[in-house]
Formats: structure tokens, C-alpha cells, sequence
């Protein structure tokens, strides 16, 4: 038998999660954001198994992988961009970029395209990370209309607080002012504006960690707002220890125990993507009892205290998050969201 750690990827829950994000936002079409592996959970796995309107990712690698396997669909870089070089191999895979800065405009107006290329142009709203502010717009505007490599714009912006009941408010205002003298479709929502604020839906809604069932909105679980978790990371215990009192578990001696205990060691440490930093007490599933992680994590092991489980043995089945055990928990203890959890994930990981 190999190694037990696996991530399993169950496709149905993702189908169920794609019909949440219609269900929200019946009107738009969809964006599906695979960038980062998917978060974790395989790029073409989940391309193949998806039935939306375009992918939104990361780097043109990513996207010629995309044609590659031959979705003929629109394939957005979120980035845009990285180098003038990338204008035409763009151009040649028929795919989509955002523009955010004025080198990017003139590295496309120097292009030599065999033909036009759609342009999602970024307007900064308050965010302050990506993106042309009020005082430039015309400007980008009036150069990338005029520019003869430009097939088609699409305005778009990006929220810092959609998770809040309040959090978008300015960024609307901001957004509605930049774009009042243009009639261009339009992509602003990310999860958490898909799932709480309507107003945003427009023509094009771009998800991510939705659609891998994980909650966007902090205090709101999964569960709550019907997602269901496409990745269960699962594993079992490969060794038992009876430790007396006093006597302690793994590196640093950090975890006394107060009493007789027996502890389970899982096959999944921090080179598989598990947070070292989470604390003793983060919750673990073995054999279906949740039961507290204990001292620090290791590379490739970590163990847990499963005195309450005496059916527990090795071999017992362990899930380090997903169906039974959300994400977003482990996340919380171990001072991180979700989001950064699943996206990094180890290639060792083998994901079936
Ligand atoms: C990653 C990303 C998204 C997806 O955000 P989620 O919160 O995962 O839905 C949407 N838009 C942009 C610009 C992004 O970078």
C-alpha cells in the first residue's frame, strides 16, 4: 500500500456549487476562476468538468494549457500582461487580458496582431491594488478605443470587502461615476458579492472559492449558505503512541501530556500543504470523532490525541479538512482563511 494521503475531488459537489452561483446570479454569465491550480484542486480536472461561459486565470501558460486541451471558450488573464511579448502569443491563443497599467497599453499598441483582442479593462475603486483611478480613465479609455488591437472592452473591478453587508458601497459609487459615460459590459462580483450582493451581478461574475464549496464570507460556513466541499484531504493514522503524564509529542516537546494518553500519528505534515503553524487543539476527524491535533506539525506526520477513540488504530481513516470538517475551521485555528489552505497544496498530494 502507498502512502494514504489523498485529496479527494468530488465533482458532484462542484456541480452543485455551479448551480448555487446561477441560482444567485441568474442573469450573468461565468466566469470561473481556476487560477492557482484551481486552488488546489487540479486545473484541467476541474476545466473539463465544469459547463460555464469562460475561465479566468493567472498566466499565459495556463491559458495556451487551456486551448491546448481544446476549450474554445473566452480565457481571461487577471493580470493581463506581464511583458510585450506575451501581446502576440496572446493574440494567436485567442485570449482575453486585463489592462491595468499604461505599459500594458503601449506594449499593445506597439503589437503586431494577426487580429484584435478582447481587453477587460481594470478601473481601481478603492482597492488601490490593480488598476486605472478616476483621474486616468479617459485617458485609458480614449487610447485603448482608438487602438485598432482592441477587439471589445469589458469593464471590470475587483471589491476589498464584498464578505461585509456594507463593504461595497464607496467602491459602487466610485465604480458608477468611472463608467457613466460608457455603455461596455460589465465584471465586478467575486464570491462573496455573487452571494450577497445582487446589485453587482452584471454581465460577467467571476467565482472561485465558491465553487470549491468553501465560505467567502467570514463568520458564514459553507454549510449555511448551501456550498458543499469539492476537497476532502484524507489520510490515516500510521502509528499509535501510549504516552504517560508528563511525558510529551514531537519537536520542541511543546505538548505535555496532563494524563495517560494515546496518540495517533496521520500521514500529512506541512510539505503536503497542512499549516505548521496550526495549534494543539485544531480539529481533526479520525474515524469520524473529532479529536484536537497535538504538538507541532511535522514535515510529513502529525499527531493527535485519540484517547477518546479507543477503535482508533493505524489504518484508522483520518480527514484533515473537507466533508465532516470545514476548511474554513482548520483555517480559523491555525490563523489563515481557506482559501490559502487549499491553494497550497502540495504536488505530492496525489488528488483523485
Ligand atoms: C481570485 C479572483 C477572483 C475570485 O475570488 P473569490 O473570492 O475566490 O471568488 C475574482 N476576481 C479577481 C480579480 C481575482 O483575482
Amino acid at each position: 500500500m502507498s502512502r494514504p494521503l489523498i485529496a479527494r475531488i468530488d465533482l458532484q459537489a462542484l456541480h452543485h456549487n455551479v448551480s448555487l452561483v446561477r441560482a444567485c446570479a441568474p442573469g450573468a454569465k461565468l466566469l470561473a476562476v481556476i487560477k492557482a491550480n484551481a486552488y488546489g484542486h487540479g486545473m484541467l480536472r476541474i476545466a473539463h468538468a465544469l459547463d460555464v461561459e469562460g475561465f479566468a486565470i493567472l498566466t499565459l501558460d495556463e491559458a495556451l494549457c487551456l486551448r491546448k486541451e481544446g476549450f474554445t471558450c473566452p480565457i481571461l488573464m487577471l493580470e493581463g500582461v506581464f511583458s510585450a511579448d506575451e501581446w502576440p502569443v496572446l493574440d494567436k491563443g485567442k485570449i482575453s487580458a486585463v489592462v491595468h497599467t499604461f505599459e500594458q497599453i503601449v506594449w499593445l499598441e506597439q503589437a503586431v496582431l494577426k487580429s484584435p483582442v478582447d481587453i477587460f479593462l481594470k478601473l481601481n475603486t478603492g482597492m488601490n491594488r490593480l488598476g486605472f483611478d478616476a483621474g486616468k480613465i479617459r485617458e485609458a479609455h480614449g487610447r485603448l478605443q482608438g487602438c485598432p488591437n482592441v477587439a471589445s472592452i469589458t469593464m471590470m473591478t475587483h471589491f476589498s470587502q464584498a464578505d461585509e453587508e456594507a463593504g461595497i458601497g464607496k467602491q459602487m459609487n466610485c465604480f458608477r461615476q468611472m463608467t457613466k459615460a460608457f455603455h461596455y459590459p460589465e465584471s465586478l462580483a467575486n464570491s462573496a458579492a455573487i452571494l450577497r450582493h445582487p446589485a453587482t451581478h452584471r454581465d460577467w461574475v467571476r467565482a472561485g472559492i465558491m465553487l470549491y464549496g468553501a465560505s467567502p464570507i467570514d463568520g458564514m460556513s459553507a454549510q449555511s449558505l448551501g456550498l458543499r466541499p469539492v476537497m476532502t484531504l484524507e489520510s490515516a493514522l500510521i502509528g499509535v503512541q501510549e504516552v504517560k503524564k508528563g511525558q510529551m509529542v514531537g519537536y520542541g516537546n511543546e505538548w505535555i501530556a496532563s494524563g495517560k494518553k494515546r496518540i495517533g500519528v496521520v500521514a500529512c505534515g506541512y510539505a503536503d500543504g497542512y499549516p505548521r503553524h496550526a495549534p494543539s487543539g485544531t480539529p481533526v476527524l479520525v474515524a469520524g470523532c473529532r479529536v484536537p491535533l497535538v504538538g507541532r506539525v511535522s514535515m510529513d506526520m502529525l499527531a493527535v490525541d485519540i484517547t477518546e477513540v479507543p477503535h482508533a488504530q493505524p489504518g484508522s481513516r483520518v480527514i484533515l479538512w473537507g466533508e465532516g470538517l470545514p476548511v474554513e475551521e482548520v483555517a480559523a485555528s491555525s490563523g489563515t482563511i481557506c482559501y490559502e489552505l487549499l491553494s497550497a497544496l502540495m504536488p505530492r498530494v496525489k488528488t483523485i
